[in-house]
């Protein structure tokens, strides 16, 4: 079946043609079943090679939340890729794969007791943390382990704030790095995180200039680090052009040679920029309304089920299947499959009027999609298709 797609040339400047045209090969050759994910595994492989190459003595742990789809995690693994994980869960798939245990670390400042039994008996070594809590568990746990400590860094460039929910003040920090010592640990470096879809290059300023006060502070009280974890937070395009990785990483670089000793050790934790453009949601068209002045459009994935995001203001790109070739488009309100009148992903969406059965395709929706989604009200999860 031979699809008519409204494809338009913005669509082609926030990803590559490449893998728009890969989804519609793949379309016009089989027979699917919507909603599903696909994913462009050269994409996936391209964006690698681009994260951490201007970041000297920098090593890259894919943050494996992002997208834990079995299928990805083989095929970075297979790239002898590094993995960041929270969870036993995740530590599951992991070793499944049986990712060595050197390539694994854990940023998740609160992590369970049940997680820290299975990293400890799997041989991971490098842990994050924020409380003297955390320490006293770690030192049960994993004694000696290495330990890294997350500052608060601001996260207002970010579209997906994290920092309300981790890290500490300098003052705090510091203490807690002696603390861990005190326990016998072994505290290593400093960790961050500017927030996710982060656009503001000006975070990563703070955030370092703020790593490199801790770093004295540390060292004025006998504890010399080695290691600066920069989390992830790296933006991909949704609507529009961003920031790239290559003049974020060359900014960092720089910042970093100037205040850090010249051979501090690099970590950074990518998710959404290794995966979230290179996928894109196929989803079918399940229902169309008016009502009161607005035209709703309905489609199989929704808030629920994949479209999680929306809801913090992640706004997405849309190319739809349509026979009609209107140059008018509409403004519609889209809406997801649920009951639930919080299933609405997006309102005053300019598209053209697709007919009921046609295709929607989502672009830039690898990452934080599946991995948010539940089957409420009987939607099911979109596959991922990595190809
Ligand atoms: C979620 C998370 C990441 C990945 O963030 P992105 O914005 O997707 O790059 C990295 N590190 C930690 C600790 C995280 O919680």
């Amino acid at each position: 079946m031979v699809r008519t797609f409204k494809l338009e040339k913005f669509h082609a400047s926030l990803i590559p043609e490449s893998t728009i045209f890969k989804v519609f090969r793949y379309l016009d050759k089989e027979i699917i079943e919507t909603p599903f994910l696909f994913l462009d595994k050269e994409r996936v492989k391209e964006k690698i090679s681009l994260i951490g190459r201007f970041i000297k003595n920098s090593k890259v742990f894919y943050a494996v939340k992002a997208n834990p789809d079995i299928e990805i995690l083989r095929f970075l693994n297979g790239l002898k890729m590094g993995f960041e994980i929270s969870s036993e869960g995740e530590l599951e798939i992991l070793s499944t794969l049986s990712v060595e245990p050197s390539r694994i670390i854990s940023s998740n400042p609160v992590k369970s007791l049940k997680f820290l039994k299975f990293a400890a008996s799997y041989g991971i070594n490098y842990f994050s943390y924020d409380s003297s809590d955390e320490v006293d568990k770690l030192s049960e746990y994993i004694p000696n382990c290495n330990v890294y400590i997350r500052l608060s860094v601001p996260n207002e460039g970010s579209e997906w704030p994290l920092s309300r929910k981790f890290g500490v003040e300098l003052d705090t920090a510091s203490a807690l790095l002696s603390y861990a010592r005190e326990k016998s640990l072994n505290p290593v470096g400093i960790t961050f995180h500017v927030g996710s879809q982060c656009t503001n290059i000006y975070n990563w300023h703070i955030a370092l200039d703020k790593a490199r006060i801790l770093w004295d502070k540390a060292e004025k009280n006998g504890i010399k680090l080695r290691l600066l974890n920069i989390g992830g937070g790296y933006p991909i395009n949704y609507t529009k052009n961003v920031i790239t990785i290559e003049t974020i990483e060359k900014n960092v670089n720089s910042l970093i040679y100037n205040k850090f000793p010249k051979d501090v050790e690099i970590h950074i934790e990518p998710g959404r920029a290794v995966v979230g453009d290179a996928g894109i949601l196929v989803t079918s068209v399940i229902g169309k309304a008016r009502r009161s002045d607005e035209d709703w459009l309905y489609i199989d994935v929704g808030v629920f089920n994949g479209l999680m995001e929306s809801v913090g203001g992640i706004k997405y790109s849309y190319i739809v299947e349509s026979y009609k070739h209107t140059k008018h488009k509409k403004r519609w309100t889209l809406a997801g499959p649920s009951c639930d009148s919080f299933d609405v992903i997006d309102r005053n969406v300019s598209l053209p009027e697709p007919d009921i059965s046609n295709l929607i395709l989502i672009l830039s929706s690898g990452a934080y999609t599946v991995s948010y989604a539940s089957e409420f009200n009987g939607f099911s999860i979109p596959k991922t298709i990595l190809i």
